[in-house]
């Protein structure tokens, strides 16, 4: 039987995904040949390489002085690919660290310059996105941030992105588990990367957003693989692409485009509202994050009796849900609901957790 899927990536996929990846292992694109034994120069799949670039800037608004790239090595490989490229040794970057990846991210940085933590949720175990910042260190080569903390459920609103936008000449955001989320001006950012298991596709492939712009301005050497230039040269086909992923990643692209942002977001709003709404009203459930931080994609909340946890986990399996608990940081729950969880799949859970609670509160 088909579970309801809350892992927080790798990830539920649309049907639709599902079925046009299965099709094209047996045949893709009338060629006689599975999309896992065809060449990547062949003209089919460079047409699916090129689409999937130019939808990722459609689906953005973002015109041509944007590039899109598909890379290897995770959104991970974005945390020292940026500062490589973008960060001169006696250059400072500013960093907000607001999570795991966070502060991956800014840890890695520090290995190609100067970096300065604006500010930082640590001290509070991750559970707000700080508004107010120490731009001292000024000015920034670039500002990070990841608009989404994925383990531990905060999300940037997009009123804070537009004020910390305004405080630098490049923003760079991971939006690894919100992108294509929810209406935002994409624009505000001069770089974004994505791996695509979350919210666009299956592990695999990572996107990278940049504007043209933003590079050239650093001294050292760069290796070829690690270099923005040569990918935006060569079409993300510097190396054999990893074929299937970007495929996937096409067909999920399509879907949100047939989707619609505006109603994708919507969904989503609807989704996380109720699932709060569920954590708030109940005597057993606790959410850990500031509530207007609260993340549309990753829910997060623990139980007040800790001693309950498993036994709720047990019954949620029960009824054929996966993937709930909580990062192995974190403990407790996490209901990862990226788009292509339908509302009825957090009706499921909100049920779950009212039967719970009438069988165990006193
Ligand atoms: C999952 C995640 C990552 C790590 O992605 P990989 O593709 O596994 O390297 C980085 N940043 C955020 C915000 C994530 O959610």
């Amino acid at each position: 039987m088909k579970k309801i899927n809350f892992y927080s990536g790798p990830s539920i996929l649309p049907q639709e995904v599902l079925d046009g990846t299965k099709a094209a292992i047996d045949e893709f694109a009338d060629t006689g040949l599975s999309i896992l034994e065809i060449s990547h120069r062949a003209k089919p799949f460079v047409e699916v390489m090129d689409g999937a670039r130019a939808l990722v800037k459609e689906l953005m608004g973002l015109g041509d002085e944007y590039e899109v790239l598909y890379l290897h090595g995770g959104a991970s490989s974005q945390f020292y690919m940026i500062p490589y490229n973008l960060l001169d040794t006696n250059e400072t970057a500013g960093y907000i660290d607001t999570g795991t990846w966070a502060h991956g991210a800014l840890t890695e940085a520090k290995l190609f310059g100067k970096v300065h933590v604006i500010a930082s949720s640590k001290d509070t175990n991750y559970d707000h996105i700080p508004k107010q910042w120490d731009l001292s260190a000024k000015p920034y080569k670039y500002i990070h941030i990841t608009t989404n903390n994925t383990i531990y459920g905060a999300q940037w609103d997009v009123e804070s992105i537009r004020k910390i936008r305004a405080q630098c000449d490049v923003l760079v955001g991971d939006m690894s588990s919100d992108i294509f989320s929810r209406e935002i001006d994409y624009s505000m950012f001069d770089v974004i990367y994505a791996g695509a298991q979350k919210n666009m596709g299956v592990a695999g492939a990572t996107v990278v957003v940049i504007k043209k712009s933003v590079l050239g301005t650093v001294k050292r050497d760069i290796p070829k693989m690690l270099d923005y230039r040569v990918h935006i040269e060569t079409e993300s086909m510097k190396n054999t692409p990893s074929v299937f992923a970007v495929y996937a990643s096409y067909l999920t692209l399509q879907w949100i485009k047939k989707q619609g942002l505006q109603n994708i977001s919507s969904v989503n709003q609807r989704k996380a509202d109720k699932l709060y709404k569920a954590i708030d009203e109940s005597n057993l459930f606790v959410g850990n994050i500031a509530k207007e931080d609260r993340s549309m994609m990753n829910v997060c909340w623990v139980m007040k009796d800790k001693s309950l946890e498993p036994k709720f986990n047990e019954m949620a399996k029960s009824k054929g849900i996966v993937g709930i608990e909580g990062h192995r940081s974190v403990g407790g729950f996490r209901a990862s609901i990226y788009n292509a969880m339908p509302e009825s799949g957090v009706d499921v859970l909100i049920r779950v957790m009212k039967e719970f609670e009438s069988s165990y509160a006193q």
